[in-house]
């Protein structure tokens, strides 16, 4: 299966070990901004609820969330990246996602947005939507 984050990897080699939290034993986090975009995108494809809100950052999380089921999301495109390397402490990606509605798969639209992440320690997580068309 290849991953929901269009990166052409399966989805073993690409998010499976960041939504899993471990690999081989030990504990790994994605390591730029742009790799945990890319793992949360894959989040909200899977529906994966607990990956989205462990990976938010605490003064920005919602107290719960819920997904819509209707919404299945199918493409994934990094339209730019600002820091968010190994050595900062902040970044930014843009990026435009789609989805169709499960119920009509004639249905489309994408969101492109413009995020902000930080890291705490070894942990990128997700601050803020700063834009979004
Ligand atoms: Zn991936």
């Amino acid at each position: 299966m290849r991953c929901p984050c269009n990166s052409g990897e399966s989805f073993e080699g690409c998010c499976a070990k960041y939504l899993q939290g471990i690999e081989g034993g030990t504990v790994v986090y994605p390591p730029t901004a742009e790799a945990l975009m890319r793992s949360r995108y894959t989040a909200f494809a899977r529906g994966d609820v607990s990956y989205l809100l462990r990976t938010w950052h605490p003064d920005t999380k919602p107290a719960s969330l819920e997904l819509d089921p209707d919404q299945q999301w199918y493409s994934l495109e990094i339209l730019s990246t600002s820091r968010g390397g190994y050595f900062d402490d902040d970044g930014v990606v843009s990026f435009r996602a789609s989805y169709r509605s499960a119920a009509n798969r004639k249905l489309r639209d994408s969101l492109t947005e413009t995020s902000s992440f930080t890291r705490q320690g070894k942990q990128w997580l997700y601050l803020a939507a700063l834009e979004i068309h």
